[in-house]
């Protein structure tokens, strides 16, 4: 029997695929995919869900006041400057929706954050992807390719998939050639774990530019991914148009008392982001020394540009426990988790690199090339 016809771009959209077996299957691989938080919360974390949970018989605050507020004040700016999401993709979705008059057109690097292109088509939003110069941005090119049509910019800083970061000095220069009339999205989800001298956020912009924006989220480093929570900081202008897009009580009640918690909690959750910190640096430099050829990471997670050996190692992984994000053709990202984590990944990784070539990718012919998005 026939089904009613749906927009035929649906046929196409790649659908989001999690890493083998990390929410179904027997046993629970290690976790190394996502880039989440290794921590468990803090008891200060648990209370504020357990108290937010007695009260899920009504609907949240759909302004999320008392988070906003927190948030504003965390920063030193206004509530009217801040948006709240259900996660800072709701935020990138409301930003793509907010830009996508016909013919619209979306310039972001690539590889990048494996959403953008998603979230643009669905909006009809035309992706303009610029690959990246080795592993980081290449803004000369970015700043080639707008047009009068670009009515959007992302910079992922750091870079999800790579690590890379963007200087201030190449941001401050690239946004002077951005015309005014085209939104720049900073996307800030691992700002936190940045230890690069001469990378500051893209906060100190928004004051001088009303077409920058910064997109953080509570998932990564204040470790509350299961919750849901995100925000955007913008020109109040921009703001008080981006909160008429976004659907009203998406953040629950829950996700906004454990995020009002989390800035409370600011001190201990970057102890824990300065440890990831400093285990990032120990599995990177053990991954050098055992002859791998990475980029250097800001972020909380490590890039193997593997190419067509990706799909092979991420299976390999897979095979051994270890549930990481696997690019075909690109190379796999594996973020840093606990120290008996991270060891069993090195582990695996050297004796990956130590197998013979040819037992490295055992169905090299079966390979199904799954090309990350259809941009
Ligand atoms: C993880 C991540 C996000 C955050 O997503 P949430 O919806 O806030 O969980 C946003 N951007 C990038 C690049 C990310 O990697």
């Amino acid at each position: 029997m026939s089904f009613p016809p749906l927009r035929s771009l649906l046929d196409a959209l790649p659908a989001y695929e999690p890493s083998d077996g990390v929410y179904a299957g027997p046993t629970r691989p290690r976790l190394l995919s996502a880039n989440e938080s290794p921590h468990d919360p803090l008891p200060g974390i648990v209370e504020a869900i357990a108290a937010a949970g007695a009260t899920v018989n009504r609907y949240p605050d759909p302004g999320c006041g008392a988070l906003t507020l927190a948030i504003a004040e965390a920063l030193g700016t206004d509530e009217d400057q801040v948006v709240v999401g259900a996660g800072s993709v709701a935020l990138l979705q409301t930003l793509v929706q907010s830009i996508s008059d016909p013919g619209a057109e979306a310039v972001y690097a690539w590889p990048s954050f494996e959403l953008y292109p998603v979230l643009s088509k669905l909006a009809g939003v035309v992706s303009v992807p610029v690959p990246l110069s080795g592993a980081a941005h290449d803004l000369r090119a970015m700043a080639d390719r707008i047009t009068p049509s670009t009515r959007l910019v992302i910079i992922c800083n750091p870079n999800n998939p790579t690590g890379s970061v963007v200087g201030s000095e190449d941001l401050g220069r690239f946004l002077a050639a951005v015309p005014p009339s085209c939104l720049v999205a900073i996307d800030e989800a691992y700002h936190e774990y940045v230890r690069a001298p001469q990378t500051s956020s893209g906060l100190r912009f928004c004051e001088g530019h009303p077409n920058v924006v910064v997109l953080r989220t509570f998932s990564k480093a204040y470790g509350l991914a299961g919750l849901r929570v995100g925000y955007l900081i913008g020109d109040a202008r921009v703001v008080r148009r981006l909160r008429k897009v976004g659907l009203a009580y998406s953040v629950s009640a829950v996700a906004q008392r454990a995020a009002v918690a989390a800035l409370g909690l600011e001190e201990q959750l970057l102890q824990r982001v300065g440890t990831t910190v400093a285990e990032r640096s120990r599995v990177q430099d053990a991954l050098l020394d055992d002859g791998w050829q990475i980029p250097e990471s800001q972020a909380n997670f490590l890039w193997l540009p593997l190419g067509e050996e990706a799909a092979g190692f991420g299976r390999w992984c897979a095979s051994q426990g270890i549930a990481v994000r696997t690019f075909p053709g690109e190379g796999v990202r594996v973020s840093i988790g606990s120290t008996e984590d991270d060891d069993a990944f090195l582990a695996v990784a050297s004796e990956w690199r130590r197998r013979p070539p040819a037992a490295q990718d055992p169905d090299r012919e079966a390979r199904r090339v799954r090309t990350a998005v259809d941009v």
